[in-house]
């Protein structure tokens, strides 16, 4: 770091690149959660579909049990009739009504009693798939928090160093960070190297013309090498 309290760009530099690399370690996290998370995503998902699917069967077993009302009032009314018949030939109509419609009733109750059994079944299926999924997700739980903790602790260290950037940033001379952000906004990790003590740009290593170094030497700013188009800076050895 120079002497004065001017930021240097590479130590800005410095610590953009720990930045990348903190953000990319806490990135990581990412596809192990992932992985611990998935064999409890294949239960949830089962799980929520027998949910679904016994949902709409209680529905259709409500549909049939008021279908089987329905026919039941219908019955009833039908026997009242019955007392007011005026003649046999009005007697069988009623009668044979109401056949039809105890067959109709025979077959709802019929249907309704299948489908209170699998609804019985599939709410056992659903009790088994929901305790394997308690188990799946309590098995991977240590795990899950350990990573979490540990992105946590990646994500921290990365908020603190970026507030100490944006404070380091002020540091640096607006005109040389302009330069040096416009360079990295181009999607480049490094935007300033070093001159090496012989001469060469410290980031692709062509040599830089001889008075070129002098002037990058004696403090010029802005100055890029012609190569790689990184800014130039004084070697720490040097500067
Ligand atoms: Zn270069």
């Amino acid at each position: 770091m120079k002497e004065d309290t001017t930021g240097s760009l590479k130590d800005l530099q410095d610590i953009d690149l720990q930045l990348e690399n903190l953000r990319s370690r806490a990135a990581e996290f990412d596809p192990l959660l992932d992985e611990v998370e998935e064999p409890s995503l294949a239960l949830e998902q089962e799980v929520g579909t027998l949910k679904n699917r016994l949902q709409e069967m209680k529905v259709e077993e409500r549909r049939l049990e008021h279908s089987a009302d329905d026919r039941r009032a219908r019955s009833k009314k039908l026997e009242e009739r019955l007392k007011s018949v005026r003649n046999l030939r009005e007697e069988a109509a009623v009668r044979a009504e109401m056949d039809l419609l105890r067959q109709a009733l025979e077959a709802d109750e019929q249907e309704a009693l299948t489908l209170l059994d699998q609804i019985r079944r599939m709410e056992d299926r659903l009790d088994e798939q929901q305790a394997a999924l308690d188990q799946a997700r309590a098995d991977v739980e240590p795990r899950r928090l350990q990573l979490l903790e540990e992105q946590k602790n990646v994500l921290e260290k990365y908020g603190a160093l970026k507030e100490k950037r944006e404070e380091y940033a002020e540091l640096v001379p607006d005109r040389e960070r302009l330069d040096y952000e416009r360079i990295r906004g181009g999607g480049r990790s490094v935007a300033v190297a070093s001159l090496t003590p012989d001469g060469a740009c410290g980031h692709c290593f062509g040599m830089i013309p001889l008075q070129v170094q002098n002037e990058v030497r004696k403090g010029a700013s802005g100055i890029a090498c012609e190569a790689c188009g990184v800014l130039l800076s004084v070697g720490d050895d040097l500067g």
